[in-house]
């Protein structure tokens, strides 16, 4: 494999596209327990067992106003909404629970020569059907730091010492 020199990475920022797609199967998770007042619902977050009260964003409102929406996905977080802009956006941003505000889906993405062979996500794991990607990574799974900007920076380091590229 071609080993690459990688000029320092000062940091390596998240930028989410607003396509939806890491909140469309969260409807078991985000629960609405009862609706509290015209966009004001109590709600469970059930993989961390927390309730939350979430208020509907003032300028989503319009958008959460779409039914059709949840109706044709049910598997959706119900707080989940399409703009008029082809995005589809969480509507209770500024009181959603705390991991829906860290998440970031790709924080690495991984390639040999022109072909993305995978990817690690925000929470440092891989997601790849390459073997040796697979393998790779399992060899350093004990030493993966724990803090999230030099955790993202040490795996781009990592699978250029091997010989893939990184972005
Ligand atoms: S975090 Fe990723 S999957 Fe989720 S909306 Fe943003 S870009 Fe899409
Ligand atoms: S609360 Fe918002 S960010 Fe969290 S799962 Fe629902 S739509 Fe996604």
């Amino acid at each position: 494999m071609v080993h690459i020199n990688r000029k320092p990475i000062l940091s390596m920022v998240f930028t989410c596209a607003q396509c939806g797609q890491c909140c469309m199967y969260l409807g078991d998770y985000i629960v609405i327990d009862a609706k509290t007042g015209p966009y004001t619902f109590s709600c469970s977050c059930v993989s961390t067992n927390t309730p939350f009260h979430a208020v509907v964003d003032e300028d989503k409102r319009k958008f959460f106003d779409n039914d059709e929406f949840p109706r044709a996905h049910p598997h959706a977080c119900p707080f989940l909404r399409p703009t008029n802009d082809g995005r589809i956006v969480c509507t209770i941003h500024e009181t959603s629970p705390a991991q829906c505000k860290i998440y970031r889906c790709v924080v690495v993405r991984i390639y040999s020569g022109e072909k993305q062979v995978g990817y690690i996500t925000g929470m440092g794991a891989l997601h790849s059907d390459d073997p040796d990607l697979r393998s790779l990574y399992e060899l350093c799974a004990k030493q993966i730091p724990q803090g999230d900007e030099e955790r993202d920076e040490w795996f781009a380091r990592y699978f250029e010492k091997h010989g893939y590229r990184t972005e």
